[in-house]
């Protein structure tokens, strides 16, 4: 007999003692949290669809892995914490083997990033994963995406391209595509980095559609432009090596393939020696890419000086 919603619940997600900031867990109508004196809750949800964000064949780990490190990448866009989570899971059919694999990678990343799954949802249809993901803040010390101002240095966290580099070799050998692949299906996100920077820098977003585009939405919240020296964009070595083999340096693929998961942050210049210390004590690769601009317009400069023009700034769905 095919293992029922409840047999699942009990086997794989509601196995773990509560925390401590957890009043009610897994098992009644609402989960309930206690939030810790003075501080605010940030929140964020993030679906991934099978075929869309993930191959329909990837491995049941590292789905769990994405879809958490997708929605914690937000909350270290905040400067949050990230503390509960809720999981509401479609699948096509009660296959054990699948489920047991994700159930276990998921708790292993959520004892990690020290969260708790609070509850969740378990339905049938095809393949996909909802997280919410809730952090605490002191909102004060947030990063918004409309706080961005004229003279502000652009920065970002590691490097950019890796993934979208992995989402063109799911068929094809080359040198070092098992960590393009890992960078495509594994992100990090930046939640230490975050969570310091949002001390200092008042204007944040993450890179999930690619640099264009969500460095776009800073500029649009916060009514500014921007020029980027594409020369300053940081490449992995291997991005770099596989892009010398190519001849040419595919720019539309690094600023607006997505998947990246790193930090974009606009960083006012008394900031920036703080930062860059932060950077380097907790090891974040951490490049100055442009600055901000009071004429409006993204504008990406190539070495000779001309503009590049993207046809489509990053991923959208419709
Ligand atoms: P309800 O019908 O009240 O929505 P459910 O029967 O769907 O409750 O879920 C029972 C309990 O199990 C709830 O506490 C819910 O939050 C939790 N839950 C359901 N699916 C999951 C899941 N995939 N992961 C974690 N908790 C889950
Ligand atoms: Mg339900």
């Amino acid at each position: 007999m095919p293992a029922s919603e409840f047999d699942i619940i009990n086997r794989y997600f509601a196995t773990h003692q509560p925390a401590a900031d957890v009043s009610l867990g897994i098992g009644d109508d609402c989960a309930v949290i206690a939030p810790p004196p003075g501080k605010a809750l940030a929140v964020t949800t993030d679906t991934l669809v099978a075929g869309i964000h993930f191959p329909p064949a990837a491995a049941a780990a590292d789905i769990a892995c994405k879809a958490l490190a997708v929605n914690l990448s937000d909350l270290a866009a905040m400067g949050a914490e990230p503390r509960w989570i809720t999981l509401s899971l479609t699948l096509p059919g009660g296959d054990e083997v699948w489920i047991e694999a994700f159930a276990a990678e998921f708790h292993a990343q959520l004892q990690r990033y020290r969260c708790s799954l609070i509850g969740g949802d378990t339905t049938h249809g095809p393949l996909s994963v909802t997280l919410q993901a809730i952090g605490v803040v002191d909102d004060r010390h947030l990063m918004r995406r409309d706080r961005a101002k004229p003279g502000d240095r652009i920065y970002v966290t590691g490097t950019l391209g890796d993934a979208a580099i992995g989402l063109q070799l799911l068929e094809r050998a080359v040198p070092d595509r098992e960590w393009f692949l890992a960078r495509l299906n594994r992100p990090e996100p930046r939640i230490d980095f975050g969570r310091c920077a949002a001390q200092y820098c008042a204007c944040a977003i993450d890179i999930s559609d690619g640099l264009a585009a969500d460095l776009g939405h800073i500029l649009e919240r916060s009514r500014v432009g921007a020029r980027v020296r594409l020369r300053d964009v940081p490449l992995s070595r291997q991005a770099r090596a596989y892009f010398e083999k190519a001849g040419t340096i595919d720019w539309p693929l690094v600023l607006a393939g997505g998947d990246d998961y790193e930090l974009c942050l606009a960083l006012s210049a008394d900031a920036e020696p703080v930062l860059l210390q932060m950077a380097a004590d907790l090891n974040v690769p951490l490049a100055c890419v442009g600055e901000i601009t009071r004429d409006m317009g993204l504008h990406l400069l190539q070495d000779d000086g001309t503009e590049l023009n993207l046809s489509r700034a990053g991923y959208t769905h419709f």
